[in-house]
């Protein structure tokens, strides 16, 4: 079993490509001995640009799905090119076999032509279809029209009579008729191959057997099976997965920029949140809990890949990325923290402050906030926690100072302060929090407490009896 993405590598890797590789991914890892491989589509020369194709290799490895073959493997290096754009050689060799045989024509209509014929088609209800002009040009002709200097497409015959089908997986049966697709061109008469021949083609040579790729190629599998059919190659089994829909249902696409896999992980989603999310996706599966790829992979099943649209729940993809921020391992949560907050929280507290505000935040930018909310020299007390500080008076602070230096367990301390000021609930922990935090929520008090350290906690205590002070002159 060989499963591939192929890219376009003309934009990022947006949430549905990312969507139709991880499918791949999975569904080759599902199978025993599964390769998922790598192929880069860039027969558009003109959209085609080699930042973007780097761009799509990192985001896929960031997001965790790896392939075994292909562009960027570890195979790369033997002869074959795993890019389009160095398969040249390989496409017009196998064009020349489908003319040579008679499944393809040289075809001189001029682009102004067959518009001409297509608006007449339509005009009189019917679908544009190529109206055979060349198809049985006779050998001399040909040949005088390429003496002439007439540059022709290739195009390929398709016979009325075939009926190119196929069990899709997803969608199931699916059937087409030889007279409504039309002989299509393979070759423009520039010279280049059209870019679903290059894609048959490669899925051949290639040892593809799989393909799970956007509805929106359904309409080139037909022509692809009879090209493959023409050239004795074999066919892999196509599954077209539904679109992912946007707001609105429309369609995600590139020009979206912001459900870009980059602009995600630049605003901070972790790839196990993405990775989970997108799983979900069109499959369902019976845990819910935050799965690792190889996990996700062990309960793939195609038959569970659903035919209906997907649509884009921003919403969703937060419940994941809390998820994984509860789940994931300590030290990668770390460095997804980032420089600034490296920068602010003191050595050897790393992992504990990690563990102490993990639960509360969504994003690095509020790590960062909770670093400088905690060792910051000076800190800000938003307008509700001096109302609180204030309300409270100097005995509960001087009473919380005091007992600070006895270094008790938290809990132990909070009733020290019970016991000494009377205050409960509320009264007993809101000061505290906003003497020692500046704000009202946050993470567990105690763990905090732990991280700011007795001196610094102190220093916060008394400034509180200052603030409580000035606000009486
Ligand atoms: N290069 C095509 C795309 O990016 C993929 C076609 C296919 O998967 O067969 O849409």
């Amino acid at each position: 079993m060989k499963t591939r993405f192929a890219p376009s590598p003309s934009g990022y890797l947006h949430l549905g490509n990312a969507r139709t590789a991880l499918f791949n991914a999975l569904f080759a890892s599902a199978a025993e001995g599964g390769i998922f491989l790598l192929r880069i589509e860039d027969t558009d020369a003109e959209r085609s640009v080699a930042a973007y194709r780097d761009a799509i290799l990192e985001d896929l490895h960031w997001l965790g799905v790896h392939w075994q073959q292909g562009f960027g493997a570890e195979d790369e290096g033997s002869e074959v090119s795993y890019t389009q754009a160095g398969r040249g050689t390989l496409y017009a060799e196998h064009l020349s076999h489908l003319e040579r045989d008679g499944h393809a024509y040289p075809c001189f209509c001029s682009p102004e032509t067959l518009a001409h014929q297509r608006a007449a088609q339509r005009a009189a209800g019917k679908p544009p279809r190529y109206a055979g002009t060349c198809r049985d040009l006779d050998v001399g002709e040909v040949e005088s029209r390429l003496a002439r200097g007439e540059v022709p497409a290739l195009r390929f015959r398709v016979e009325q009579a075939a009926r190119p089908g196929f069990d899709d997986l997803v969608r199931g049966p699916q059937a087409f008729r030889g007279a409504d697709i039309g002989d299509f061109i393979i070759r423009r008469a520039d010279g280049g191959p059209a870019f679903f021949f290059c894609n048959a083609v490669d899925d051949a040579l290639m040892g593809v057997s799989h393909v799970l790729r956007g509805e929106d190629h359904l309409s080139n599998t037909p022509r692809q099976l009879l090209l493959l059919q023409a050239l004795n190659f074999p066919a892999p089994s196509y599954g077209h997965l539904p679109l992912l829909l946007g707001e609105g249902g429309k369609p995600l696409s590139k020009r979206l920029g912001d459900v870009s896999l980059r602009a995600l992980r630049e605003q901070g989603y972790l790839p196990q949140a993405i990775l989970n999310y997108l799983a979900r996706l069109g499959h369902a599966f019976t845990d819910n809990a935050l799965l690792s790829f190889d996990e996700l992979a062990a309960a793939f099943q195609i038959d569970r890949v659903a035919s209906a649209p997907a649509h884009y729940d921003p919403a969703q993809l937060a419940h994941w990325q809390k998820l994984a921020l509860t789940e994931v391992a300590e030290d990668i949560l770390w460095a997804w923290m980032g420089k600034g907050t490296h920068a602010r929280v003191p050595e050897g507290l790393e992992m504990q402050f990690v563990e102490a505000i993990r639960g509360n935040i969504r994003f690095p930018h509020e790590a960062l906030d909770w670093a400088d909310r905690l060792f910051a020299t000076s800190m800000e007390r938003n307008d509700e926690a001096m109302e609180i500080i204030r309300g409270s008076g100097t005995d509960y602070f001087q009473t919380a100072a005091a007992l600070l230096s006895e270094e008790l367990e938290f809990k132990a301390f909070l009733g020290r302060i019970k016991e000494a000021t009377g205050c409960r609930g509320k009264a007993l922990f809101q000061p505290l929090r906003a003497g020692l935090t500046g704000c009202l929520v946050g993470p567990e008090l105690g763990p905090l407490l732990a991280l700011l350290g007795t001196q610094r906690a102190v220093r916060r205590i008394e400034e509180c009896m200052t603030l409580i002070n000035e606000g009486k002159r």
